[in-house]
C-alpha cells in the first residue's frame, strides 16, 4: 500500500512549508543512518552537501559520529530496532528532519520502524524486517509464486548428519540475516553438508554477530543450490513502483563453495526479454514482501526455467560499488537517494549511456596485510578511473565465509561491458598483495 505509507510525509512537508530544494527556502535536514561498520558514510555525506541538505546522523557509536560530524547525531541501540527508533523520536523532538535515510539492511528496518512513529516516508515496518530476514524472504516468496530456491531451516540444536539425510545435493548452507556472501557455503553431499553446518556454528558463535542475529543467531537456512548466471539489479521503489537503476552482470561464475562478490558491470549482456523478466520477477518480489519506498538490490540467478530470485534487500548496493553508478548530469546513487527520500521526482532520472563496472578486490587469504604494489600501474589501465583501497596496512585479513570486508574496489567505465571487464581485471592483474600468514612474526 505505497500511497499510505507516503502520505504522511507530503502532508509533513507541506506543515513545515518546507521543499527538499535547497534554493526554495531553508536547507531540508535528513537523518542518515551510518553503521560504523559502513563504507558508505563519506559517500552520502558528500551527497548531501552537493544537494545542500543538511545531514545528521544516527549510528551505533559515539566515536563514528564525532569524527564524521561532532555533535550533530544520535547514537542507537544496535541490537534492538524498536529501542533504537524511540531513541530516534526523541532526537527528532529537538532536531527536526525531513526524511530518514538508511544505508544497509539493518539500518533499513530501524528506519522504517522510527519513520512510522515520525510520519515520514517509509517502508511497512515488517517489510523492512522480512526483507533482513533470508528465511522470511523465501517464505513469502514462495507464497506469492515469485521464482526462489526450495529451503528448510534448521537450528543450532538439529543434528545436522539427520537434516544431511532430507537433502537434495547440491545445496547452500547459510546464515539468515548476514550481507556480502558472510557465511554461505555450497554442500556437495553429506559431509561437506555437516562440515558446512559446523563452521557456520562457530561463525554464529562470534560474539559480535550472535549480537546483531539474536534469536536468528541460532538458525541455518539450506536451499537448493540454483545453477546459472548471476545478475544484480539496483532499483528505486517509488510510491510501490520499481525504477529499474542499472541491472549488473557478475562475470564472474558463483558456483562456490564460497560465493565472493568480484566483478559487477552495467548494462547487463542479456537479452531484453531476459532483461524484462529479471525485472518483474524483482517487482514482484518487493510487491510480495510490500517494500514500496527507496532503494532496493536483487541478486537474482537465470537458467533455462528463466530468472530465479535469491535475495532482495532494502538497501541500495553495498561496499563503495555505487560509485560505478552515475545518473543524467553526474548525480550520485546517494545524490539520487537522498532527493527521492525528500520527496523530489527521480523517476525520468535515467543511468549514463557509458558502460561501467566494479571490482571488489577479493582476500586471497587471510593473514595481515603487510604492503601493496602495482597500484600506479593498475591506475595506468585504459578505462580504470579509481583504485581505492579499503583495507588497512598491519591488521589482519579474514576471507570468506568468516570475513565481511574487500582489501578495496577498482572503477572502471569503457565504450563497451565487454572493455569495462577487461580493464578491471588487467588492473587487478597488476596489483599485488603481501599477505603475512597470520601467527609469523613481522620481520
Ligand atoms: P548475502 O545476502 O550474504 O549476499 P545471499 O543469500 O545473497 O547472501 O548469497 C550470496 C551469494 O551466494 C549469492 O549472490 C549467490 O551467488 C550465492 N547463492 C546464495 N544462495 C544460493 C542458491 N540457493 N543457489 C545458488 N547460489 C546461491
Amino acid at each position: 500500500m505505497p500511497r499510505r505509507s507516503n502520505r504522511p510525509a507530503r502532508r509533513a512537508r507541506r506543515a513545515t512549508g518546507r521543499s527538499a530544494h535547497p534554493a526554495a527556502g531553508p536547507p531540508a535536514r535528513v537523518l542518515l543512518l551510518l553503521p560504523t561498520t559502513t563504507y558508505r558514510a563519506r559517500d552520502f555525506i558528500e551527497a548531501a552537501a552537493r544537494l545542500g541538505v543538511e545531514t545528521v546522523v544516527g549510528s551505533d557509536r559515539k566515536q563514528a559520529l564525532q569524527a564524521l560530524q561532532p555533535a550533530r547525531g544520535v547514537t542507537l541501540d544496535r541490537r534492538d530496532p524498536e529501542t533504537a527508533a524511540a531513541q530516534i523520536a526523541a532526537f527528532a523532538a529537538s532536531h527536526p528532519f525531513m526524511a530518514i535515510v538508511p544505508t544497509d539492511d539493518e539500518s533499513a528496518v530501524v528506519a522504517a520502524a522510527a519513520s512510522a512513529r515520525l510520519g515520514l516516508p517509509h517502508n511497512p515496518p515488517e517489510a523492512a524486517r522480512a526483507a533482513r530476514r533470508k528465511d522470511t524472504l523465501r517464505r513469502i516468496l514462495h507464497a506469492a509464486g515469485v521464482r526462489t530456491p526450495r529451503y528448510d531451516l534448521l537450528t543450532l540444536d538439529d543434528d545436522p548428519a539427520v537434516a544431511a539425510r532430507r537433502q537434495t545435493f547440491p545445496c547452500v548452507l547459510k546464515p539468515t540475516f548476514l550481507a556480502a556472501s558472510r557465511g554461505v557455503i555450497r554442500a556437495d553431499d553429506p559431509r561437506q553438508f555437516v562440515a558446512a553446518f559446523r563452521r557456520i556454528e562457530a561463525l554464529l558463535a562470534d560474539p559480535d554477530v550472535r549480537d546483531r542475529g539474536g534469536e536468528a543467531a541460532r538458525l541455518v537456512l539450506v536451499e537448493e543450490f540454483v545453477p546459472g548466471v548471476e545478475v544484480a539489479l539496483e532499483g528505486l521503489l517509488v510510491d510501490g513502483r520499481l525504477k529499474v537503476l542499472a541491472l549488473f552482470d557478475k562475470p564472474d561464475p558463483l558456483d562456490g563453495p564460497f560465493f565472493e562478490e568480484t566483478l559487477y558491470v552495467t548494462p547487463a549482456r542479456l537479452p531484453a526479454t531476459s532483461r524484462r523478466a529479471i525485472e518483474s520477477l524483482t517487482a514482484r518480489a518487493a510487491r510480495a514482501l510490500g517494500l514500496t519506498t527507496g532503494p532496493v538490490h536483487a541478486e537474482l540467478r537465470l537458467n533455462a526455467r528463466g530468472p530465479w530470485l535469491i535475495e532482495l534487500a532494502a538497501r541500495s548496493i553495498g561496499g563503495l560499488c555505487s560509485r560505478a553508478l552515475r545518473f543524467s548530469t553526474g548525480l550520485s546513487l546517494e545524490e539520487v537517494i537522498l532527493m527521492h527520500a525528500l520527496g523530489r521526482d527521480v523517476t525520468r532520472l535515467r543511468r549514463e549511456a557509458r558502460p561501467a563496472g566494479v571490482m571488489m578486490i577479493p582476500i586471497p587469504r587471510a593473514g595481515i596485510l603487510r604492503g601493496v604494489s602495482g597500484l600506479q600501474e593498475a591506475r595506468e589501465v585504459k578505462g580504470i578511473e579509481e583504485v581505492t583501497l579499503s583495507a588497512t596496512l598491519g591488521k589482519p585479513l579474514v576471507p570468506l565465509p568468516e570475513g565481511s570486508s574487500y582489501l578495496g574496489f577498482l572503477f572502471a567505465r569503457a565504450s563497451s561491458p565487454a572493455k569495462v571487464e577487461a580493464a578491471l581485471r588487467e588492473a587487478h592483474r597488476r596489483l599485488a598483495f603481501d599477505v603475512q600468514p597470520a601467527g609469523r612474526a613481522s620481520g
